[in-house]
């Protein structure tokens, strides 16, 4: 029977078969009894009897999933990973243990002999330093602009391109990039590069990447340290795609390390299962809050970075965003006030005890804070999304609180901010 996303938010990948325990219990034993299944495996993986075994993706799949060592596998990090593929309707998914993990082991998971990375600088700011220095001074990858490979301006060679890697709604101005013309033009002309998005701010419950990506070629990505996990106490990341794909991931994440502990998988899937609910909610502040920004957007000066405020939206996203289905975040710049300004903004909003002042975002608690100091603070991206022009540019996490209150306490601290 096909279920939809709200019931297999609660019940796919359930494991616990010694007990039949409802909710699944935390396994936090590092090692795990030794059995000839796992041997075999092992040493065809390591091709410790037959230096030219190839192993199949089912073969790699069976080894991720044997239980052996936390470090290869773990029973909460295997539901939460059965669970997520289940949600994304793609073969398989991999955990790590941060968003930064997830996003950095699919990359270093694709770029073995390639020269460039297709881009844009309106990323998380760590993933753009991933991609425009990291990948640039270790690997000696570069950046091509994302506009440039859409205009047709970049003359590079399939066999040279790594991936395609965009944010589905952009951290901070929220800018929703033309996924279905991307995915097009990547068919007609490089249909062998895998398109990478990363979906932390829409979510799977407001926008499904693989009703237009690849669900074998391409990756979807997510910093599971917002909504996914949801509390504010997690930190995790999701990959998913196809099997071949996933394998590849998880031979990254088990090089360097970046695996997921038992504890967070456990509070991650237990945070997924009021996914739906939480989203509902954010989805319906946030647009509250917008109402509110917008018709005070003459009296305060503000400049409003929304999908709900521009004119250009691909067409693909036309009904998410004319159905509100966009999650909690708003960007927005008070014009003529400095970061000084927007400091103490964000104080008096502290000190009303609504909205707290801290980075991260997709918490059930509203969040504000200023990308310029803190998820976007090198340089040569200001400089290249164009922050620097916003002075007093605030970037509001809408959470779950009585809708009034939020916007009650903006208006306060905008009271005193703009007298
Ligand atoms: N992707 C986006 C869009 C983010 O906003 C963040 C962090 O804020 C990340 C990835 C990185 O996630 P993490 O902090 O879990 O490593």
């Amino acid at each position: 029977m096909k279920k939809k996303i709200e019931t297999k938010i609660l019940h796919a990948g359930k494991i616990d078969e010694n007990f039949g325990a409802v909710a699944t219990p935390i396994y936090r034993s590092t090692t795990y009894r030794m059995n000839e299944k796992i041997y075999s495996l092992i040493k065809k993986y390591c091709k410790t009897e037959d230096l030219n075994y190839k192993m199949s993706d089912e073969e790699l799949r069976e080894l991720r999933y044997h239980i052996f060592y936390t470090r290869d596998a773990n029973p909460n990090v295997a539901l939460l990973q059965k669970k997520m593929a289940s949600i994304e309707e793609c073969d398989d998914c991999v955990a790590s243990s941060s968003g930064m993990g997830a996003i950095s082991s699919t990359l270093l998971s694709l770029i073995k002999g390639k020269k460039y990375i297709i881009s844009t600088p309106h990323l998380y700011g760590i993933t753009f330093s991933f991609i425009f220095n990291e990948l640039r001074e270790m690997f000696g990858v570069e950046t091509v602009m994302l506009e440039d490979f859409l205009s047709g301006k970049c003359k590079i060679k399939e066999k040279d391109i790594s991936a395609i890697y965009v944010e589905s709604m952009s951290n901070p101005f929220l800018i929703i990039p033309p996924l279905d013309e991307i995915v097009e033009k990547r068919n007609e002309e490089f249909p062998d590069v895998p398109v990478i998005v990363d979906n932390t701010f829409l979510t799977p419950v407001n926008f499904k990447p693989f009703n237009i990506l690849d669900n074998k070629k391409d990756v979807v990505i997510y910093s599971a340290t917002k909504y996914l996990s949801g509390h504010s106490d997690v930190i995790a990341g999701i990959a998913c795609g196809g099997l071949m794909r996933v394998n590849k991931i998880w031979e990254k994440i088990l090089l360097y390390g970046s695996c997921l502990d038992a504890e967070s998988a456990y509070y991650l899937e237990r945070g997924l299962k009021t996914l739906h609910l939480r989203m509902e909610c954010h989805n319906k502040n946030m647009y509250e809050v917008f109402e509110y920004l917008m018709s005070n957007s003459d009296k305060y000066d503000l400049k409003i970075f929304h999908p709900l405020a521009y004119k250009n939206i691909p067409d693909f996203a036309r009904e998410i965003v004319e159905k509100r289905r966009l999650g909690g975040m708003i960007t927005f710049n008070i014009n003529g006030k400095s970061e000084k300004d927007g400091i103490k903004f964000m104080k008096i909003l502290d000190e009303n005890g609504v909205i707290t002042h801290a980075t991260s975002l997709g918490g059930v608690e509203s969040l504000i804070s200023m990308p310029y100091n803190s998820s976007q603070p090198t340089p040569k991206q200001q400089e290249l999304i164009g922050l620097k022009k916003y002075k007093c540019l605030l970037r509001l996490s809408v959470g779950i609180e009585n809708s009034e209150d939020i916007i009650n306490s903006m208006e306060f601290a905008f009271k005193k901010i703009c007298r």
